[in-house]
């Protein structure tokens, strides 16, 4: 490859490392580590002070401790009451001490007398003994290596099956010594002085192998730094230049529609969104492109806020534009949208890719000519061949699916659109500002008044007749559910996203929304009206099924996770989703979102088959909130950010250290000093960026244009 990051030797492929063969090379990919460049940028999840040990004769319960020692003698042990375990007494020069490992019969194969390991865990008393309770070990056949596992500060990585750790360590220590040095310094010198950061070679060697913990922190502080830095620099260069260079239309409506349309609402804006409302008033009022981001959890009436902006730019004369991420969706919204609109005289299109060829041809000549002042589709609407005589702002509802690169790409249309882009799933600031760092942002931080509360609860499978049963009731009444299910049908996993696919183990048999409608429509629910969605679907048959859910013509939905997004049916009470524990917390907050839209009690049933008391505990923390914020928090933090986003998706960042809950302080920091070296160089034209540019490109797999607004 020809970039410069490329230059530095650190893309040589991890198997010409001494100590990595076939075998190692395949492990080191499951951790994603395919280069020397990778290897290097896996950092130590955590270090061992081994430059002394813990004296066993000295252990008191309560520490964590790092010891060593000898193995005199290990057995698994059947106590009377309770489980087995695998003890081993460890002896060092001072004394003899007890671990105990739980559920690893295996361990009587790995750890024997005579054998010599390191172990961290923590001293718990049992009756009068100290025990070390369940510790992480490295056995030591090594001798000759001692001094780069013990002795020093050591470093603890990431680990898959069958890699050991002191492998692992090896591996590493053979990189840096060999490698580390070829590494280019992409941090301009000024900023490094400026900020007192340790160079790229000091850091790449104490943050696997550091001198003391200050140092490892300062070199691991450096490479997250250097990081958020290349991230923030995409998204700050594109957002100082959209606002020092490109000239959109002024919007200053009169906002006489607005207030015709308000005024016909039974209600009344909340002061979140009058707020918010009067933020983007005065972005659109700018002769500059508006590009803003309005975060609302769902229900939080982000669609009217939408409405107002558009009804603002139609009034200045402008056409509007509203894209959603499926077709589904588009029609919906447009439904919604001609529900609130066409009263105060707007003339609409909904443009969908199965319409008839003659009404399709209609609607893009009433676009091209501006008859039609607002028109509704998937993202196919900014397609080329769809021609606007002036389109003035773009309102995109979309669930992550839109890189820098693609928003960049809209502002490419017309003349420099006001663009709004609404998200419904809450995110924390900093991660925000990780995927979105090139728009300003509006929060709806306030619910309606008088929304159904929703009634939350997580059962286990033999409570699912009584769920059922409930659900009969509640169509009794005149009521409408949703029953979803992880997979489309038993052989296919296709409906669900990456993140899930890595969730979905074998143990648990999943059930299949294919199979259970066939199932429960001859069974459980002979008597309801049964609908089945899912995204293999033709689209047609989609609209159709949604058609008949939304006119009540259809009491029960089986789908998949096609019915996450925007789907708005007040009627329906019920939200049953089976398997809970496959899906994450923030896709279950979405679901949820479904139900409690209009005047009757709701309710989501959870059922889990958790296989670990975490997994358990996760889905509880939906018992215990609607707060999305909270939700998307803990989601985040258990299944981590490239799960969230996607990750090969061009446009958004690939991160290999940096955390942006975790290390919120750097993100700061890095999205500081991108504003002061874009407004001192919009472009980074000056060679000194030209490694940063190149890291940059490589994390969001950019290609088009550093700096590409219009
Ligand atoms: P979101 O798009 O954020 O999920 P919507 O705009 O679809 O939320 O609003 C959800 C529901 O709440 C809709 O039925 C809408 O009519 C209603 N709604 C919106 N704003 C208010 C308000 N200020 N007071 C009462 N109901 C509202
Ligand atoms: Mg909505």
């Amino acid at each position: 490859m020809a970039d410069a990051a490329y230059r530095d030797g650190l893309e040589t492929p991890v198997r010409y490392l001494k100590g990595v063969g076939e075998v190692r090379a395949a492990q080191l990919e499951r951790l994603d580590i395919r280069t020397v460049g990778d290897l290097l940028l896996t950092l130590p999840r955590r270090y061992e002070d081994r430059r002394q040990f813990q004296r066993l004769a000295d252990l008191r319960a309560g520490e964590t401790v790092t010891a060593r020692g000898t193995i005199m003698a290990c057995d698994w042990v059947r106590p009377r009451f309770g489980k087995g375990y695998f003890e081993a007494l460890l002896q060092d020069e001072s004394g003899v001490a007890r671990c105990r490992w739980f559920n690893m019969p295996y361990l009587q194969d790995t750890l024997k007398v005579g054998a010599f390991i390191v172990v961290f865990g923590k001293v718990v008393r049992f009756r009068n003994l100290l025990v070390i309770q369940h510790p992480e070990f490295e056995t030591g056949n090594d001798d000759q290596e001692e001094s780069l596992h013990v002795g020093r500060i050591v470093p603890i990585y990431p680990l898959t099956e069958s890699l050991p750790q002191r492998t692992m360590r090896r591996i590493a220590w053979n990189a840096v010594q060999l490698f580390a040095e070829k590494a280019a310094e992409s941090l301009p010198a000024e900023s490094l002085r400026r900020l007192g950061l340790p160079g790229i070679v000091e850091a790449l060697r104490q943050v696997h192998f550091p001198d003391d913990p200050d140092r490892a922190r300062r070199a691991r502080y450096r490479l997250v730094f250097e990081e958020f830095l290349c991230v923030q620099l995409v998204l700050v260069a594109r957002k100082v230049h959209a606002e020092q260079f490109l000239v959109g239309t002024a919007h200053a409506a009169p906002g006489h529609v607005r207030r015709r349309f308000l005024s016909s609402l039974p209600f009344e804006l909340t002061a979140a969104q009058q707020r918010v409302l009067k933020e983007i008033a005065a972005d659109m009022e700018k002769p500059r492109p508006m590009h803003r981001l309005l975060q609302g959890d769902v229900g939080s009436g982000k669609t009217v806020v939408a409405a107002c902006a558009l009804l603002d730019a139609i009034e200045c004369g402008s056409q509007g534009a509203v894209m959603a991420p499926t077709e589904i969706l588009a029609t919906q919204h447009a439904r919604t949208f001609a529900r609130y609109l066409e009263p105060v005289g707007i003339r609409m299109a909904l443009l969908t890719s199965d319409m008839p060829a003659a009404e399709r041809a209609r609607a893009l000549e009433g676009i091209r000519k501006g008859d039609i002042q607002l028109a509704v589709g998937t993202h196919a609407i900014i397609e080329d061949r769809v021609v606007f005589r002036k389109l003035g702002l773009i309102v995109i509802d979309e669930q992550h699916k839109f890189g820098v690169e693609q928003r960049g790409a809209l502002y490419g249309k017309g003349e420099q659109p006001d663009v709004l882009v609404m998200t419904a799933t809450p995110i924390p600031r900093t991660l925000a500002m990780t995927i979105y760092g090139d728009l300003d942002v509006s929060i709806l931080d306030e619910m309606p008044k008088g929304r159904q509360e929703i009634v939350t609860r997580v059962i286990r499978e033999d409570q699912l007749e009584a769920a059922y049963d409930f659900i009969r009731k509640q169509v009794a009444q005149g009521r409408q559910a949703y029953l979803v299910y992880p997979l489309v049908s038993a052989e296919t996993i296709a409906d669900v996203p990456v993140a899930q696919v890595e969730l979905l183990k074998p143990d648990v048999e999943l059930r299949a929304a294919e199979d259970m409608y066939r199932k429960l429509k001859d069974r459980e629910f002979a008597r309801e009206r049964l609908g089945l969605l899912h995204g293999q679907m033709r689209s047609a048959d989609k609209d159709e099924v949604m058609r008949r859910f939304v006119h009540g013509e259809i009491d029960i939905l089986v789908a998949t996770t096609v019915v996450e997004v925007g789907i708005d049916v007040p009627n329906a009470t019920v939200m049953l989703v089976e398997n809970a524990e496959r899906f994450g917390l923030a896709q279950l907050h979405q679901l949820r979102g479904r139900i409690g839209r209009g005047s009757h009690k709701s309710f989501c049933v959870l059922q889990g088959t958790p296989t670990t008391p975490e997994s358990w505990r996760r889905l509880k923390v939906m018992e215990e909130t609607v707060d999305g914020f909270r939700i998307a928090e803990e989601d985040l933090r258990i299944r981590g950010m490239g799960n969230l986003l996607g990750r090969e998706q061009s446009g958004f960042p690939t991160l290999r250290v940096g955390d942006p809950l975790g290390d919120s302080d750097i993100l700061l920091a890095a999205r500081q000093e991108a504003f002061h070296i874009v407004q001192g160089d919009p472009k980074l034209q000056d060679p000194q960026y030209e490694l940063l540019r190149a890291r940059a490109r490589a994390l969001y797999k950019l290609v088009g244009p550093f700096v590409k607004v219009g």
